[in-house]
């Protein structure tokens, strides 16, 4: 089908910011006392850190985070953005065609908007995505994936019908969210098993962003 709109996640799909948020909150929980490798830190929080963090915690340990937990995890982030991070493979390309095509996109993520636009910035991608494409979930009352609330609002805000928008998504809780808004949802394998994608609900995979561009 033609879709009107394609809503593109960040972390991890447009960004290659993953391995580095990863590297960061693995070498943190490790340093307070709870031993976690870069492997766990991307199976049990990939796309759900913010609160899966502090339960998987209790539940492993029984053992509690600091207050400023989040606040200086991201800290650690953000000056690592800062010493680089790169787009992923062929993100800009992809998004220079749906341009060229006629396709309107956008981005949907449930990190905060501090976040994004460093990201964007020091992958290059800002002039591909000026700041009326971009959405937080600070822009739905914090309620991030996998609630639908993100994705309804950004297909509101292009007026067009949840079920003529295509997302794609690398985390369980990006397809779960997705689907729950009655959009199709691609799966971007990467960094996370295919099946898992598709056991959320994920309508299709891709390995490579440019696969996308054969479904729209
Ligand atoms: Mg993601």
């Amino acid at each position: 089908m033609a879709y009107q709109l394609v809503i593109f996640d960040n972390d991890g799909v447009l960004v290659d910011s993953e391995p580095t948020a990863h590297r960061i909150l693995s070498d943190y929980l490790t340093e307070l006392g709870y031993p976690t490798t870069l492997e766990e830190s991307f199976r049990y929080f990939l796309g759900n850190a913010g609160r899966n963090v502090h339960r998987v915690i209790a539940d492993r340990y029984r053992g509690t985070l600091p207050d400023d937990f989040t606040a200086r995890c991201h800290d650690r982030v953000f000056a690592a953005f800062r010493e680089g991070l790169a787009a992923t493979a062929d993100a800009g390309a992809v998004l220079t065609e749906l341009r060229r095509r006629g396709v309107p996109y956008c981005l949907a993520s449930s990190s905060d908007h501090a976040w994004i636009e460093l990201a964007l910035e020091q992958a290059g991608l800002r002039p591909h995505l000026p700041a009326e494409l971009v959405f937080s979930a600070q822009d739905v009352n914090g309620v991030g994936k996998p609630a639908p609330d993100l994705f309804l609002h950004a297909a509101a805000a292009f007026g067009v019908d949840p079920g003529e928008c295509l997302v794609v998504e690398d985390s369980p809780n990006g397809v779960l969210a997705a689907r729950a808004a009655g959009m199709d949802v691609l799966g971007f394998t990467a960094l996370m098993p295919a099946e898992r994608l598709t056991e959320a609900g994920a309508t299709g995979v891709i390995e490579r962003l440019p696969q996308l561009l054969e479904r729209v």
